[in-house]
């Protein structure tokens, strides 16, 4: 190697360094599957993303355990659902990261749920029936409609922590939008014959994929939101379809599918297991497939 090859890979090495720091990633801590996917998708390299939790974890219920607690530390951005959903465990886990910049009200403290119109909001509100969040229904993941209006405020959030990388995040946020549109834009035409159909849930865990598909939730298993389904209560919901049928019974991947299964036994319709969020199923690989497999789902069991 000659002394100019020296000085070349010796400038290279420093200047890799001092890029390196420059482009040092944003560490997204995200609490659920879908918001690490957004994430990914808006934030691309500039990004680098822990879960809190598994797509077969039940977001309401997660101990907030020390290696948890330990990448809320390190977090440069903590992306959640908020509307109460991890009510049981986030306020600790954050409070005992010590990571004073990611605490509720910091611009490093970003919840989806502010970005979209919420359903299920109670207008009394009476913890006596059940699992009832104050803030309406936060399973907002299920309208493709809601991914759109909260990757908006995120793009918008990162550009302001990372305002380094700006104009690439707002590349990406724009690239990303337009790519979304077109898949909304296909599903719509593909789940035309699931409009008006009527169906029963095991948890309200679908309120909002149902408002944009035009699908009707005619009873709930659960007898009250997160008690588990007893018998007398599949029988009354059982006894008081009889004259108006659903076509399908449908469930969370993160769910127990017993009274899910019992209920298509005796009611004698599908059962449909839904991804419910990014990794639920094989096939929800990103927030495109968990579209794409939730409406292929839906329309193979519509047509049972
Ligand atoms: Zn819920």
């Amino acid at each position: 190697m000659n002394d100019f090859c020296r000085i070349a890979v010796g400038l290279a090495v420093v200047l890799s360094g001092l890029c390196g720091q420059v482009n040092a990633a944003l560490r997204v801590f995200a609490c659920e599957p879908e918001w690490g996917a957004l994430s990914r998708e808006l934030g691309g390299d500039l990004v680098e993303v822990s879960l809190a939790t598994t797509a077969l974890q039940d977001p309401h219920q997660i101990q907030a355990k020390p290696s948890l607690i330990a990448r809320a530390r390190n977090a440069d951005l903590v992306v959640c659902t908020g509307a109460e959903l991890e009510v049981g465990w986030l306020p600790m886990l954050l409070q005992q990261s010590g990571n004073a910049k990611v605490q509720p009200g910091q611009p490093a403290y970003f919840e989806a749920a502010a970005a979209v119109r919420m359903l299920d909001v109670p207008r009394r509100l009476d913890r006596s029936q059940g699992d009832v969040h104050a803030a309406g229904n936060p399973h907002i993941q299920t309208d493709p409609r809601n991914i759109a209006l909260v990757a908006r405020a995120l793009g918008a959030r990162m550009q302001q922590l990372d305002a380094a990388n700006a104009e690439r995040h707002a590349r990406q946020l724009e690239d990303f939008l337009a790519r979304w549109q077109q898949a909304i834009d296909r599903w719509n035409v593909q789940a035309a014959p699931l409009r008006g159909m009527a169906v029963v849930s095991q948890h309200k865990a679908f309120v909002y994929l149902y408002e944009w598909l035009g699908m009707k939730e005619i009873a709930v298993l659960e007898p009250k939101p997160g008690v588990e389904p007893t018998v007398s209560h599949l029988q009354s919901v059982r006894a008081a379809l009889r004259d108006t049928p659903a076509r399908m019974v449908v469930f969370g991947a993160y769910q127990d599918p017993r009274a899910a299964d019992w209920f298509s036994r005796n009611a004698g319709i599908p059962v449909v297991r839904l991804p419910f969020t990014v990794g639920g199923t094989e096939a929800a690989r990103d927030l495109f497939g968990l579209f794409d497999d939730t409406l292929a789902r839906l329309l193979a069991a519509g047509k049972q």
